[in-house]
């Protein structure tokens, strides 16, 4: 009988229980695709499903883990062939369907992606989603008409994964990068992934005017509330807010008055159902533009026995950029 090593949580009388353990292949759920998983990551989503906080998880067992790059072992779908390397982020794993924590995945063809050239499989699990979403923000930023000379873009959350992506990303595309943050300590971390100035995130936490004096062009938010309610109210005419978190709460006590007098436009972003060309463009961008001694100095590699105690840590904002966990 074959198993392999995998974190599985179950459910508990209080709760929830957590513990690496054996699983076995034949529980794997369906899939035409095998893969040996390599390397995975710990993002907020992660957190929320290994403490139990927030009912990410909605299938017992469940093995989590919502990110996973590997190795192709076996293939019923013509896109794909043993030896493959691919990527695999969301599209429920590690909520519906039994995720990245364990030696093996079995999952659906069409929910991979290859692994863009000039990658391996830990530096596209050091991006993770986290940095993917980063991506997406960027480009929906740029769709909206988004450029360097428009003025600057603040990134809330700036300390956290898709914060410390956003800025590396930004600075590298020639944007001047205000850092949003709640811990000065990380000053210097964040002006070494290429933020030109960085403020407290206790400017954003109160509750917003209407309208504030314009400070910036645009804006990624991963904290929502109050802070994401402040951007908006802060942002240049014609600008846009790229929002894909909830760090801060899932409220938005925001006025309509950055819309309609300002022309702002807040653009929603979702990595889990993201349509595969632009999950696509997205990795092949990240290839080629995020500097990679700056996704080196942000991110931390723990093993997969870590993983549970890196979850709690994330939830409890005590995670400095990315969590890289390897699992081959
Ligand atoms: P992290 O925990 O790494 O970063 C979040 C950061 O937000 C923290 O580091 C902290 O930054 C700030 N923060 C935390 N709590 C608060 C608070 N109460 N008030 C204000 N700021 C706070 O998480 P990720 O970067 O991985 O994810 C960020 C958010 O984006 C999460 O909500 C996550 O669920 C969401 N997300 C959404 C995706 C999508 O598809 N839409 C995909 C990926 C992530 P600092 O210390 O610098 O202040």
């Amino acid at each position: 009988m074959a198993t392999f090593k995998a974190i599985r949580i179950d459910k508990a009388d209080k709760g929830q229980s957590v513990a690496l353990a054996e699983f076995d292949e034949k529980d794997l759920m369906d899939g035409d695709v095998t893969v040996r998983v390599e390397w995975s990551t710990v993002n907020y989503k992660d957190g929320l499903a290994l403490t139990g906080k927030a009912p990410v998880v909605r299938r017992f067992p469940m093995i989590p883990g919502i990110d996973l790059a590997g190795t192709v072992e076996a293939s019923a779908n013509p896109q794909w062939k043993p030896g493959d390397k691919v990527i695999l982020n969301g599209w429920g794993l590690g909520e519906t369907h039994l995720g990245a924590y364990g030696q093996k995945a079995r999952v659906r063809g069409d929910w991979l992606v290859p692994l863009p050239a000039g990658l391996t499989a830990r530096d596209a699990m050091a991006i993770g989603t986290a940095g993917y979403t980063a991506m997406l923000c960027v480009m929906a930023l740029e769709r909206h008409g988004i450029a360097p000379e428009r003025g600057p873009v603040v990134v809330t959350g700036a300390a956290g994964g898709v914060g410390s992506v956003a800025i590396a990303l930004l600075a590298g595309l020639g944007y001047r990068v205000i850092a949003s943050t709640g811990r000065s300590q990380e000053a210097a971390y964040l002006t070494g992934l290429g933020a030109a100035e960085v403020i407290d995130r206790g400017e954003l936490s109160g509750a917003a005017k209407p309208l504030a004096k314009e400070r910036w062009a645009a804006g990624i938010d991963t904290v929502a509330s109050t802070t994401l309610a402040n951007v908006l109210s802060m942002t240049k005419y014609g600008g846009a807010v790229a929002a894909c978190g909830l760090a801060g709460g899932m409220d938005l006590p925001a006025s309509v008055a950055p819309f309609i007098l300002r022309a702002v436009s807040l653009l929603g972003i979702d990595s889990v159902m993201c349509p595969q060309p632009v999950r696509r463009e997205a990795w092949t961008r990240l290839a080629s533009a995020l500097d990679r001694g700056k996704l080196q100095a942000m991110t931390t590699e723990i093993g997969l026995d870590q993983a549970p105690e890196f979850g709690s840590a994330i939830i409890e904002g005590r995670v400095r950029g990315r969590i890289v966990v390897k699992i081959g």
